[in-house]
């Protein structure tokens, strides 16, 4: 059996396909945009956190620590100190586990997904990053006749995205922005392989929902969405677009792994409820079925 690492675990999401959902967050992503929800996803490998706000300064995690460290220093990442912790502020982000583990984990929620057409969702981070794993994950969920989404940026070899498909039930499609220059700006990357891999997965997969974030002062602009819409309308297997509005909600997140809130988050504002709409008819506008969704 592969080992892999989660970093979390969320019971009842309502956002991450249909009906009721459990969403497993794999840890690692080659990405870096300035907006991910989720930076605590990035890194392949666990990693400790601490949220000063929350600490009492009592000392147990220095006592736990088999190497004499202080809550912020470079650590084995073993966990002690984070069992030891009272209040929760220091944390170990990312558990290294089997799918048998996460499946018994997952069907404690098969009632859930029964009564309301809902599944697991495989997140991250990038959950591609971890094929092996999740090729395990994806056929114990499909012998137990779970219904599965995947949710990736496709940044991974087509191969890989190729292999997978057949056991997943839908894919939620991340596309970020169709100028390789702003997306190399915004997120680290460039887009190539992922347009390549989006025109792929479609002529093989006939469940797909894009998802596509409106980040403001990176694919805010009218030119950008038609672009978008073009490549998303190109795209046999395309059955729905989601326009996600840019919200700051994550932007404490970064202190908790000693890094400071990137410069961009701290001007960006809310696309407007107008915005939004405008943009959504560049879509609608070329027959895909486009709603506006919960936010990116
Ligand atoms: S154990 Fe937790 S609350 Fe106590 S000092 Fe360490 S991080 Fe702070
Ligand atoms: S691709 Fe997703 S998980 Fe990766 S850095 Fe970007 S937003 Fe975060």
């Amino acid at each position: 059996m592969t080992a892999g690492i989660v970093f979390n675990l969320q019971r009842y999401s309502l956002h991450d396909g249909p009906g009721i959902r459990t969403t497993v967050f794999l840890k690692g992503c080659p990405a870096r945009c300035w907006w991910c929800h989720n930076p605590e996803s990035q890194t392949h490998t666990p990693e400790t956190a601490w949220s000063q706000n929350r600490c009492i300064s009592c000392d147990a995690c220095l006592l736990a620590c088999h190497e004499g460290l202080k809550p912020r220093d470079a650590c084995r990442t073993c966990g002690a100190c984070a069992e030891a912790c009272p209040t929760g502020a220091r944390e170990l982000l990312g558990k290294v586990t089997t799918a048998d583990e996460v499946l018994q984990s997952i069907l404690k929620d098969r009632m859930f997904f029964e009564d309301s057409g809902g599944g697991v969702t495989f997140s991250g981070g990038e959950p591609l990053c971890q094929p092996a794993f999740l090729k395990e994950l994806l056929l114990a969920c499909r012998a137990q006749g779970i219904h599965t989404a995947v949710d990736t940026a496709a940044l991974c070899p087509s191969e890989t995205l190729l292999d997978l498909a057949p056991l997943v039930d839908l894919f939620l499609f991340d596309l970020k922005c169709a100028d390789e220059t702003l997306h190399q700006k915004g997120t680290g990357l460039g887009n190539r392989r992922i347009l390549e891999n989006l025109e792929q997965l479609g002529r093989v997969h006939r469940n797909i929902w894009l998802r596509i974030p409106v980040i403001p002062g990176f694919n805010d602009t009218e030119e950008e969405m038609a672009a978008l819409a073009e490549h998303a309308a190109r795209a046999a297997g395309v059955r729905q677009v989601w326009l996600l509005p840019y919200h700051g909600t994550w932007s404490a997140k970064p202190a908790r792994l000693g890094k400071k809130p990137p410069a961009e988050a701290l001007a960006a504002q809310a696309p407007a409820p107008q915005t939004m709409e405008l943009f959504a008819r560049f879509f609608a506008a070329r027959g895909l079925d486009t709603q506006i969704g919960g936010g990116a």
